[in-house]
């Protein structure tokens, strides 16, 4: 049974036990005042009885008389009017019916009496035969009152009887309800406490799962930002150090031995850098296979580097995994509280920055982030006073990209891209140096030789039969800023014998969100020429749809990052595109499945490693119709 239905029968029976009691309570004042009354009568009997004595002497007061025998007849009527229909019941049950009968005895006795009163004062009877009447009457009503009291103790004895047996067995059964219903209780408050304290538990468990790493034991990357912050607040004179952990190639790990070893890796990675923490040190996990040490130092950073020196060993160390040895070793950034940063989210960031230094540097060592910062300040540099020979030292050169029409999958054209051989072993990319260009103005000059070159190779390719083959070529927005550049394209056109519609210039969406006057003119004069402007990077950007339809575009190019599998974004920009009437490429297809969901989308076209990777001129097949895949659609 519920708890509800027995608090609901508990309510019930309190009341009915309340009400019971209160019955009982006035049933036994009945049976009192039965008892009151006969005694009464009693008393009234005698005072008749004392009327009568005074015969032979006297004839007694007829009007003494009949206040007596009044008074005698006051009381059955009393006892009459008394019991209700229950009493009658009750009386009917334990056979005290008499006590009415009785009294009705009494009453007609009474009347009798009177009546022979009544003859006597009008002289139709004589006194003696009063008298006679009278003790006659007396006897009667004594006999009554004695005859009374037996059924009145039956019935004032069954009612207590009663009321007492009702009361204890109503006692007994709220009792055993009660009983139950505090079990009940004490079972759902002992079930709501166990609910409380599992609660408290996963709570607390929550909390430190929030703050703790759970492969490596390790507290976690919310927990390093609360402990930086709370040692700034803390230290008055503290100096501490930040230092970035990152393990080299760890990529390689998981990828030839699986993730289950690569994690067991890093566990064995993390424990070993917690037991090189001294006592107010802390390491943390900050995701992936980084780590971030908080080292405090007093004076020097020769402690520091200690300390960091310690690190690059320890984790050095051969590492067990499945019964051979493996060698990692880690690159590490450094940055210190206070004279690099004072926040938490700089200090980790600067630490990061050093890190990635230190890779590009040659990985397995560490690096200040104030030396990373002005390595990094000498490289670019560097970089710009060797851009400045690059062309004389003829360093540049462009690979190519086709552009593959995915109605017939035949070739449409090619993007050039540009390439810097600073020495026999390192290109560097155009991510790099491009920007460094831009700052150093050398874009315009750079621009130019990319431009002629381009179209230079495209009027090969048309010589040798291509001849409706596109070249796209990157363009910077410095070179759009130039108002002289419409013309410069105008020139090269002309030199290399190529209709405008031929030749894509590739501007990066980010670059175009621009107001530039001369910009937006160069923009319309190059359109207006016939050349196709296309939107490279798109969705990089913030451009909106109303924006774009100010501006002269021809072409979106999907940015790489967009079009995986399972992006939406690809096939929204591919609609939206559509809508604006202007045709879509999309870039950076390396798999089957993007190219299904391109396709299936009806992008017009679309570039990749999963066509071709970028190569030099003489290494592209410019005929080529990509059967083999298009076979696969
Ligand atoms: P972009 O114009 O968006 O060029 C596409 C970039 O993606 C190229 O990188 C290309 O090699 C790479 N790529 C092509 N297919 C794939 C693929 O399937 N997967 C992946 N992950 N990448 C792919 P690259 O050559 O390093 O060029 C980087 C950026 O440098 C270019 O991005 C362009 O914005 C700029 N750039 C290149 N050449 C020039 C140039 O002559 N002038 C200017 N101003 N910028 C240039
Ligand atoms: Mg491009
Ligand atoms: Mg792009």
């Amino acid at each position: 049974m519920t708890i509800n239905k027995q608090l609901t029968i508990l309510m019930l029976l309190i009341s009915l036990f309340s009400l019971i009691v209160v019955a009982c309570a006035f049933k036994i004042a009945d049976a009192a005042r039965f008892h009151q009354l006969n005694s009464q009568h009693f008393n009234y009997v005698i005072e008749l009885n004392e009327l009568i004595a005074r015969y032979p002497n006297a004839v007694p007061d007829t009007n003494e008389l009949k206040d007596v025998v009044k008074k005698i007849q006051d009381q059955p009527e009393a006892c009459v009017a008394l019991p209700s229909r229950v009493d009658h019941l009750f009386m009917n049950m334990i056979n005290a019916e008499t006590i009415i009968t009785i009294c009705k005895k009494d009453i007609k006795i009474g009347d009798d009496l009177l009546a022979s009163i009544r003859l006597f004062d009008q002289g139709l009877i004589t006194s003696s035969a009063m008298k006679i009447d009278l003790d006659l009457g007396y006897q009667k009503f004594r006999s009554n009152s004695i005859e009374f009291i037996g059924p009145v103790d039956k019935l004032s004895d069954f009612i207590v009887k009663t009321s007492t047996m009702v009361t204890v067995i109503l006692s007994v059964l709220l009792f055993l309800l009660a009983l139950t219903i505090t079990k009940a209780i004490l079972k759902i408050v002992k079930r709501m406490q166990k609910t409380k304290d599992r609660l408290v538990i996963s709570e607390a468990k929550n909390k430190q799962l929030a703050h703790q790493d759970s492969l490596t034991g390790l507290p976690n990357r919310n927990a390093l930002d609360k402990e930086i912050n709370t040692k700034i607040v803390m230290s008055s004179d503290d100096k501490f150090a930040v230092i970035f952990i990152d393990l080299d190639r760890f990529k390689d790990v998981n990828d030839t031995r699986g993730h289950a070893q690569g994690d067991k890796l890093l566990a064995i990675i993390g424990d070993r850098l917690a037991k090189t923490m001294r006592d107010n040190d802390s390491v943390f996990r900050f995701g992936g296979d980084e780590f971030v040490a908080i080292v405090n130092f007093s004076t020097t950073h020769n402690e520091v580097e200690k300390i960091a020196s310690e690190l690059i060993s320890i984790i050095a160390e051969p590492v067990l995994l499945e019964n051979t040895h493996v060698f990692v070793t880690a690159s590490l950034g450094i940055s210190m509280y206070p004279s690099n940063a004072d926040n938490a989210e700089c200090l980790v960031k600067f630490a990061d920055t050093a890190m990635y230094e230190a890779k590009k540097e040659g990985k397995n060592q560490y690096l200040f982030y104030q030396d990373a910062y002005s390595k990094e300040h000498t490289r670019r540099l560097s970089y710009e006073s060797q851009l400045r020979c690059a062309i004389d030292k003829d360093q540049l050169h462009i690979v190519y990209q086709p552009v593959v029409n995915l109605n017939n999958f035949a070739t449409q054209g090619t993007e050039a891209l540009l390439r810097w051989q600073l020495n026999e072993d390192t290109i560097v990319s155009p991510d790099i140096f491009i920007p460094i260009a831009e700052y150093s103005g050398q874009i315009i000059e750079i621009g130019e030789w990319v431009l002629r070159n381009a179209c230079q190779q495209n009027k090969l390719w048309r010589e040798s039969g291509a001849s409706k083959l596109n070249i796209a070529v990157n363009v910077s927005p410095y070179q759009l800023f130039d108002p002289r550049f419409p013309q410069l394209v105008q020139k090269t056109l002309a030199e290399f014998d190529i209709p405008p519609h031929c030749l894509d210039l590739e501007i990066t969406e980010s670059m175009t969100v621009s107001d530039n006057n001369v910009f937006l003119k160069t923009l319309n004069e190059l359109s207006e020429m016939g050349v196709r402007l296309l939107m490279d990077d798109f969705g990089t950007g913030y451009s909106c749809l109303s924006y774009l339809r100010q501006l002269p575009f021809d072409v979106l190019k999907i940015d790489k990052s967009f079009v995986s599998d399972y992006d939406t974004i690809a096939s929204t920009i591919i609609a939206m595109g559509k809508q604006l009437d202007m045709k879509i490429i999309a870039e950076g297809i390396e798999t089957q499945s993007s190219l299904n969901m391109l396709k299936q989308q009806q992008c017009d076209f679309a570039q990749g490693y999963f066509f071709q990777r970028p190569v030099l001129a003489e290494d592209l097949d410019i005929f080529k119709i990509y059967n083999e895949i298009k076979n696969t659609q």
